[in-house]
């Protein structure tokens, strides 16, 4: 059976107009995924559509910090592995902007506090900051956690990620002026545009030991 062309093109083109709205992707990278789609089995398209399909109920926010984690089958809170740990030291709070960001604290090593994921970072000339970044959310995790003693302020050293850090500073200063917190920022050794998902573990880590 021949498909007429245009419904074959009209398919293929907004399969590509998906993929071109992924972060970081352009039209030609678009295009490739695309094709490399058609190039392959029917099992692997079934499992990939399953997966796309279920990412939403198989994937939940976690409640405290705000990841992104497998849904636990039987629990009534949903809370992530960091956050129901006893192992890790509730006198800390480290914000970050994205899930990724805080993976690649996780992989030093080196921090055993706990975490608060923003969503993503604040454009410079954002005019409704509530509801680009989960500021309500972090204010109430601030509040709930009477143990947290220190906020580390840990975001992307891009004009963006300074923007988000000098305005949660200012929030945080402004409305915890009654918390005794100590707020601080990655230090040495991460130079100027550095995203921390592409920062090396010992980079990163020596950061985290010189934070100011
Ligand atoms: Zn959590």
């Amino acid at each position: 059976m021949i498909l007429p062309k245009v419904f074959k093109m009209n398919t293929l083109e907004k399969l590509i107009e998906k993929f071109r709205q992924f972060p970081g992707i352009g039209p030609r990278q678009a295009s490739r995924f695309a094709y490399f789609l058609l190039r392959q089995n029917p099992a692997y398209l079934k499992e990939l559509t399953s997966l796309v399909s279920h990412l939403k109920s198989e994937v939940s926010t976690c409640e405290k910090c705000r990841r992104f984690f497998e849904t636990p089958r039987s629990a009534s809170r949903l809370f992530c592995s960091i956050c129901s740990s006893k192992n890790r030291d509730g006198a800390k709070l480290m914000i970050v902007a994205k899930d990724i960001d805080l993976e690649a604290i996780e992989k030093t090593g080196g921090y055993h506090g706990n975490y608060f994921v923003l969503g993503e970072s604040l454009p410079i000339l954002e005019k409704n900051p509530e509801q680009k970044i989960a500021i309500k959310a972090l204010f109430q995790r601030i509040e709930n956690g009477k143990e947290i003693k220190e906020i580390i302020l840990a975001l992307n050293l891009n004009p963006e990620g300074e923007h988000t850090a000098d305005f949660l500073t200012q929030e945080l200063n402004g409305q915890l002026a009654s918390r005794e917190l100590k707020i601080s920022r990655l230090g040495r050794g991460l130079s100027t545009g550095t995203e921390l998902e592409y920062a090396d573990k010992d980079t990163l880590n020596s950061a985290l030991q010189n934070r100011f």
